[in-house]
């Protein structure tokens, strides 16, 4: 281990997965584990370690990648291992019970490749779905033949017992016996690995059209169940083989099934991840799982297109996915597949037409508004259908001036008032946080999941604790750090900026921090303390960025004020002042932009 840290430097690590550039001694990032405009994200060369002032991410180059690519230790050792050429002895005696479970997957995989080559119909099948052999090998895809026990049987000749085979879902139970049978019996294998490529689970695609005994039908597609290896909730498929080209062109097309994936990979489109056997495909799953999904691929890149097929589960599942998405302040563009196919037909018949598909993609809100204003004529239905169907979407957005663009782009499209689509916005917003905050108390709408969860909970703690929030936390941190050695003018010269900032609010919000005082001082030292420069405490410059954060917060705060007076003024039926805040929301947003321009 110590071997590997001393080859890989830290900066040269992160610096392979996200920008980042030099600010003194360390390096800084915009974080990549909570959704931030503004650098917060330090890290350090010297302590060869990485700290965020914004979610308090911490760690070394191993719980970077953990963290990153939402591995445990040991997938994040592999990758670093490959990385630093660093050859892992392994140890089959001192395998613990997790590595066992990654031996038996890997067994079951190469088992199923065998038997592949052994069956001329799997192989004739696999063939006529367009798949060539390169294709085949690269992705590993296998046949699990027919029968009760023949993997069972071939896992027991290399030394597995059937309790690690249920733990991954090989094998199951039969009902009220003691006897175990395969889970996948004639069904083509598609294996699922982690990002780190170990396999994790299997999807089966059902190969003949059989029946059960009781006359019903299986089910097309089988997955594995989730497993102390599997979380659907945390993997995509292809993830392995696609990141770098994510990461290399800063895009991912996501699609639903594993054909359509491999298809995709195989037209040499290799920025492609599958939702399939994943939690994002699942009408049940909750927005958790969603969350990390998409948080997975977000953390490589903020941009997106999703391409589902376009029957109705498909379109359906495509814009919960953009609303989420949005959500985590990505970009979300819909590619339109017509004519009932799937991006796997595509690829068969043509690969250009793929190709087209995705060029032609659009940014989810104007697809979803020229799907209203193509279905409905009838004007007053049409502004139903468009609260119903596109201010949903246009809420989920974190920046307001996102937000009246697309308000600008609805009011001209489909001839309506931007004043009552603003009015309309508010209260499908309030809905919708409602709804979420049911659903889920833990999780505020727009915080980002880690793969731990940690953050998501630090946050929403924070918020809980009525908002000395980190932001404002760090700032006041550093103005009584910097009281505290004497640099005067600079700690006074800043709290005038936070006291004209914070206008009326500045009284209570200083004195929150101050009751804090030890504590915000204590967390500044430990961070700022690596900025210090060679001539004492070079301060200046994370101060601005702080004052501009927090002034970016305020900006929101304001926003979010005059909308809720809006909404009080409606209701009041008081006109003017409806105009006049709607003004004032519109002014605000463009303030904000213009900061976030800077
Ligand atoms: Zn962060």
């Amino acid at each position: 281990m110590e071997e590997i840290k001393a080859r890989i430097p830290i900066e040269e690590l992160i610096g392979s997965y996200i920008k980042i550039e030099k600010a003194g001694k360390s390096y800084k990032a915009r974080c990549p584990f909570h959704n931030e405009k503004s650098p917060s994200f330090f890290i350090s060369p010297d302590r060869g370690g990485y700290y965020c002032f914004g979610c308090n991410a911490k760690g070394d180059i191993f719980s970077f990648v953990e963290q990153f690519e939402g591995l445990d230790f040991r997938g994040a050792l592999k990758i670093l291992a490959e990385r630093a050429g660093v050859k892992l002895v392994h140890d089959e005696k001192a395998d613990g019970e997790r590595d066992r479970l990654y031996r038996v997957m890997e067994l079951a995989t190469a088992y199923f490749e065998e038997q592949l080559a052994r069956s001329a119909e799997a192989r004739e099948y696999v063939k006529n779905r367009g798949i060539n052999d390169e294709t085949r090998q690269i992705f590993r895809i296998g046949f699990a033949p027919d029968g009760w026990r023949n993997l069972m049987t071939h896992l027991k000749s290399k030394g597995f017992n059937e309790a690690v085979m249920e733990k991954v879902g090989l094998i199951k139970l039969k009902e009220g016996t003691s006897d175990y049978y395969d889970r996948f019996r004639g069904r083509i294998m598609f294996p699922i690995s982690d990002s780190s490529g170990r396999v994790i689970a299997f999807s089966g695609r059902i190969l003949k059209d059989v029946k059960n005994s009781d006359g019903s039908s299986p089910a097309k597609y089988l997955n594995s169940p989730d497993s102390p290896l599997f979380d659907k909730s945390l993997v995509l498929y292809g993830l392995d083989k696609a990141k770098s080209e994510i990461r290399r062109l800063n895009y991912t097309i996501f699609v639903e099934g594993q054909m359509d994936l491999v298809m995709s990979h195989q037209a040499g489109i290799k920025n492609t991840v599958a939702s399939s056997g994943t939690a994002l495909s699942e009408e049940t799953a909750n927005s958790v799982g969603i969350i990390s999904n998409l948080g997975l691929v977000r953390r490589l890149s903020p941009n997106v297109i999703i391409a589902f097929d376009s029957d109705s589960a498909g379109r359906k599942a495509a814009l919960r996915a953009s609303g989420i998405a949005l959500s985590l302040g990505m970009d979300v563009k819909i590619a339109d597949i017509v004519g009932g196919k799937d991006p796997a037909d595509l690829v068969k018949e043509d690969i250009e037409k793929w190709r087209q598909t995705l060029k032609d993609a659009k940014p989810v809100i104007e697809f979803e508004l020229d799907n209203v204003i193509r279905e409905i004529s009838d004007s007053r239905k049409l502004i139903k259908s468009i609260t119903d169907r596109v201010l949903p979407l246009i809420a989920r957005i974190d920046s307001s001036s996102d937000q009246s663009h697309f308000i600008s782009m609805i009011a001209d499209k489909a001839k309506i008032q931007a004043d009552l689509l603003w009015k309309d916005l508010n209260v499908v917003a309030k809905r919708i946080k409602e709804a979420e905050l049911n659903a889920n108390p833990n999780v505020a709408a727009n915080t980002f999941t880690s793969p731990k969860n940690t953050i998501a909970k630090a946050r929403t703690s924070s918020e809980m604790g009525k908002r000395v929030d980190l932001i404002e936390r760090r700032l006041f941190g550093l103005i009584f750090l910097m009281e505290k050695e004497g640099l005067n003018d600079q700690a006074s010269m800043a709290s005038e900026k936070v006291k004209k900032m914070a206008g009326d609010s500045y009284e209570s919000r200083f004195k929150s921090a101050n009751d804090n005082k030890g504590d915000l001082m204590f967390e500044a030292e430990s961070f700022f303390g690596i900025d210090a420069g060679p001539n004492g405490k070079n301060w200046e410059k994370p101060m601005n960025e702080l004052l501009a954060n927090f002034e970016e917060d305020i900006l929101s705060d304001e926003i979010i004020n005059t909308m809720h007076e809006l909404k009080l003024a409606e209701k009041a039926g008081n006109q003017d002042k409806v105009i006049e805040l709607a003004k004032k929301c519109q002014a605000l947003s463009i303030r904000k932009a213009i900061l976030n321009k800077k």
